[in-house]
């Protein structure tokens, strides 16, 4: 469904990515697990459009994806990025509706995600900032769902929550891939990554090493 295939990417002389090839196929959670600095991040904004590789070929159903992030939002490849990057001024529900922007039915897909997360549509009108760190996980990867996706990238959703929440963000990810959303999770937390992954591999110094 999404093949990656030799892609390279450096930072000046700094090769983060040195030919790094995978598929995710239509339906499974595909996981890649890497220490810090292994390129984790650098893969996903490449596949989302936001750095732009030096080499290789990223393509979807057969076709290569546009090269602008938008076009490629449209195409059904949503992101959640590493940090969450809310919006800690704007309301949870104004937090939803900017994942939102490019949709042409933003009431269905509010509706969607406030059936998903009971918590954030109880929370609809809160700041997101004053949330908790695994409450605003939950509203980074429902506001990656309302741009309503065929495969949700997920950067480092468990980074420097408590491994009780992590738990709850990791059943989360299941139940998005059993409605039918194909996932590509990165995360320095093999053990959790792995536990629910259909396939996985290896990210070390740009490379796979293992899958
Ligand atoms: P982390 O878990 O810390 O986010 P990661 O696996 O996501 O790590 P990347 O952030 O993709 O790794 O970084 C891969 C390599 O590229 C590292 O050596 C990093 O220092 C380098 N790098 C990342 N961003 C930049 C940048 N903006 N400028 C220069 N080098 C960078």
């Amino acid at each position: 469904m999404l093949k990656i295939e030799n892609l390279t990417f450096s930072y000046g002389k700094i090769q983060a990515l040195k030919g790094v090839s995978f598929e995710v196929k239509q339906g499974e959670i595909l996981s890649i697990v890497g220490a810090n600095g292994a390129g984790k991040s650098t893969l996903m904004k490449c596949i989302a459009g936001l750095l732009k590789p030096q080499g290789g070929v990223i393509s979807y159903n057969e076709e290569p994806l546009p090269k602008s992030a938008s076009a490629i939002v449209a195409k059904g490849i949503a992101m959640v990025p590493e940090g969450r990057w809310i919006f800690p001024n704007l309301t949870v529900e104004e937090n939803l509706l900017m994942g939102g922007y490019l949709s042409k039915n933003r009431k269905a897909g509010l509706e969607r995600a406030y059936g998903m997360f009971a918590r954030l549509k109880e929370r609809r009108n809160q700041r997101a900032g004053t949330m908790s760190g695994g409450e605003q996980q939950m509203l980074a990867i429902a506001r990656g769902l309302m741009a309503n996706p065929k495969v949700l990238l997920l950067d480092e959703p468990s980074l420097g929550l408590a491994p009780l929440i992590v738990n709850d963000i990791m059943s989360i990810i299941k139940r998005i891939n059993e409605d039918g959303i194909s996932v590509l999770l990165v995360e320095q937390n093999a053990r959790k990554a792995l536990a629910i992954a259909h396939h996985a591999c290896v990210l070390e110094q740009g490379r796979i090493v293992k899958r």
